[in-house]
């Protein structure tokens, strides 16, 4: 009997002590410093001329469900596109890879939820793969939503705290206008050049010209692997909040 328990106490411990050693999320959350609240500027930008456009208000011919490549369930109305939760992440038909782009975006009045879980979505400006692989410059609501400061919208998810939070009131239109250049790879798949990125979030300079670390990811360090022209990528976040909502996405290729 005395032997039996002692075994059954060696296993309880080292799967503790297992269970310490495995990787979380919260390895990667860094919660100060905590970026300064500025407040955005009234604005709005039309598509250029020369710029493809991802979504004028009508239909979401240019976009596909990243599962099955069907066309794009989530929901248009009103000159606007809203997530509709459960069919899943979105990309375009389109492949890009260096590029500017404009893209506006409304938390929605009666949000709740708090942290990660608070009008969650995101910009992935390569999708690598379904699910989430790829670069994800986070969309959240981040007025007055305390959240590690590597995951506040404007970050580069668990890489880049934002230099400000320009974030809007929920109800309030805001835009991310970015300039991506993607990351060039050698034949043996080895990074040859980093993903450099500069956003503004509602106007104001967010992330100036950073090299990225990797794909951004949930739980453990970023890495890279290689990939070509890619698809640009909207995240159905699983927390049920309410949905977030999408209008005026335009790209110029670099
Ligand atoms: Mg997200």
């Amino acid at each position: 009997m005395k032997q039996t328990v002692y075994i059954l106490t060696v296993i309880l411990l080292s799967s503790l002590t297992a269970n310490a050693q495995r990787p979380q999320p919260k390895d990667t959350e860094v919660w100060t410093p905590v970026p300064k609240v500025v407040a955005p500027p009234a604005s709005a930008v039309s598509a250029p001329a020369d710029a493809i456009v991802l979504f004028g208000g009508k239909n979401l011919d240019e976009w596909v469900s990243v599962k099955d490549q069907s066309p794009a369930r989530w929901t248009v109305a009103d000159n606007i596109f809203t997530v509709k939760k459960g069919t899943g992440n979105i990309q375009t038909k389109r492949l890009f890879t260096n590029y500017q782009l404009h893209i506006e975006w409304r938390i929605p009045s009666d949000i709740n939820g708090e942290g990660q879980g608070r009008g969650n979505s995101g910009l992935f400006l390569a999708s690598t793969g379904g699910g989430d692989d790829g670069y994800e410059l986070q969309i959240l609501d981040s007025y007055k939503n305390a959240t590690y400061s590597n995951g506040q919208a404007g970050s580069i998810y668990k890489q880049f705290i934002p230099l400000v939070n320009a974030s809007r009131k929920p109800g309030e239109w805001q835009s991310y206008d970015v300039v991506w250049t993607a990351p060039q790879f050698n034949d043996d798949g080895s990074l040859k050049s980093a993903a450099r990125l500069t956003a503004f979030h509602n106007g104001i300079l967010v992330q100036n010209n950073i090299a990225l670390t990797g794909e951004t990811v949930y739980i453990g360090p970023p890495s890279y692997k290689k990939h070509g022209p890619s698809p640009i990528k909207l995240q159905d976040h699983g927390d049920p909040s309410p949905a977030i909502s999408f209008r005026n996405i335009w790209v110029r290729e670099l």
